[in-house]
């Protein structure tokens, strides 16, 4: 994977065009050209190194949230600062060529979520009240918003003043990087759960998010982390990443086997990251009384989930602890990548120039070749 870790570009070199993969409608890809003007006082242009591909973006183009269109998509983007105002340099301590993690959300740091600290819930970013001012890069913000720089499967990224931004090493390879939107979701979710030193704890869906999930609750301190999934090549490498051992639930009931492994305990937490309603029932069935389930998979705009109220939840006392987003999750990311406690870069395990995105996303549809974290490289050549 060739990607320069030590570019810099002078503001002057800051180029006139970005190069962006498009979803025009529902269904379509285009690729697109769109205008970078310089910065003013307040923003930035950052210059995008690597953009992870999520299985929100497959959900984005199929139409399943909301109707963004025309959308340029990716929201786990880093890069360098291509260009930068007075002030937002001041503001952010960021200069030209410095290397950042930019979050997806963009609140408006002001309403009553933001100001403790919740701003993937701020009141601005209800979309079911038709409001676009706390928003989303690469989710919710049309290109047809000024200056049509919002997604990260592009050349060029907009900050604007709301934006958050977190500085990079410089020495810090992008292929582990690019994990820190991933892995910030990891951190939120197992903070949720209050996962303390001596917990036992369980995660479904080992998935990148899942794999993250678990290195974060060992950097938290977790006596044991046990993984529970179904596919094979992803429970053996969560064993590289903090987890103690893994339940494949089509061999047993998950229930059993986490009981073998702690000596007829269930957990202290149960994180569950798999994103369907069987998984979430599965997770109260898998925590001891008075514990902890977090819930940090989106099953879907019409899913239900069925709990018996007294049986599961009331004459157990279960915290039930829904992690959306992000919010608090960049900083204990970025110092847990930092650290060189687990083999980040296994994650990334596919590269994809811009044009090969729909070559990208049959290999993702498909579950083929072993594909976890894919990426796309705005300087790649395409394969064909
Ligand atoms: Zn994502
Ligand atoms: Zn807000």
């Amino acid at each position: 994977m060739p990607v320069a870790n030590d570019w810099r570009m002078p503001h002057a070199a800051l180029p006139t065009s970005s190069r962006q993969v498009l979803f025009s409608a529902p269904d379509t890809i285009e690729h697109a050209v769109s205008a970078v003007d310089a910065p003013g006082p307040d923003e930035a242009i950052v210059r995008i190194a690597l953009v992870g591909i999520c299985a929100t973006d497959l959900h984005l183009l199929a139409g399943h949230i909301g109707d963004p269109f025309p959308l340029v998509p990716g929201h786990e983007f880093v890069g360098a600062i291509a260009a930068i105002g007075d002030r937002a340099s001041a503001a952010r301590g960021l200069h030209v060529g410095d290397h950042v993690a930019v979050e997806m959300l963009l609140p408006c740091r002001a309403c009553a979520r933001c100001r403790e600290g919740r701003y993937n819930l701020c009141d601005e970013d209800d979309m079911a009240r038709g409001l676009a001012r706390g928003r989303q890069y690469g989710v919710n913000i049309p290109r047809t918003v000024s200056p049509g720089l919002w997604g990260g499967y592009a050349e060029y990224l907009f900050v604007p003043a709301e934006a958050i931004t977190h500085k990079l090493p410089s020495t810090m390879p992008w292929t582990r990087a690019v994990l820190a939107e991933p892995l910030a979701v990891a951190s939120r979710a197992v903070a949720r759960g209050r996962v303390s030193p001596g917990d036992t704890v369980v995660v479904i869906g080992p998935g990148p998010v899942g794999i993250l999930t678990a290195a974060a609750a060992r950097a938290a301190g977790a006596r044991k982390v046990i993984m529970v999934g179904t596919r094979t090549s992803r429970l053996a490498l969560s064993l590289s990443f903090g987890a103690d051992a893994a339940v494949d639930s089509r061999d047993c009931d998950p229930v059993v086997g986490v009981r073998e492994l702690i000596g007829g305990q269930l957990a202290d937490v149960v994180v569950e990251v798999a994103g369907v309603p069987a998984a979430q029932q599965q997770a109260v069935s898998l925590v001891r009384r008075g514990g902890r389930v977090v819930l940090a998979g989106a099953c879907g705009a019409h899913a239900v989930v069925s709990f018996l109220a007294d049986e599961d939840l009331l004459t157990r006392e279960i915290d039930i602890l829904p992690s959306f987003l992000s919010s608090g999750g960049f900083e204990p990311a970025i110092a847990l990548l930092e650290r060189h406690d687990f083999p980040f870069e296994q994650l990334v395990t596919h590269s994809f120039a811009f044009e090969d995105v729909d070559l990208a996303y049959d290999l993702i549809r498909s579950r083929s070749d072993d594909v976890l974290k894919a990426v796309l490289d705005p300087s790649a050549e395409r394969s064909r």
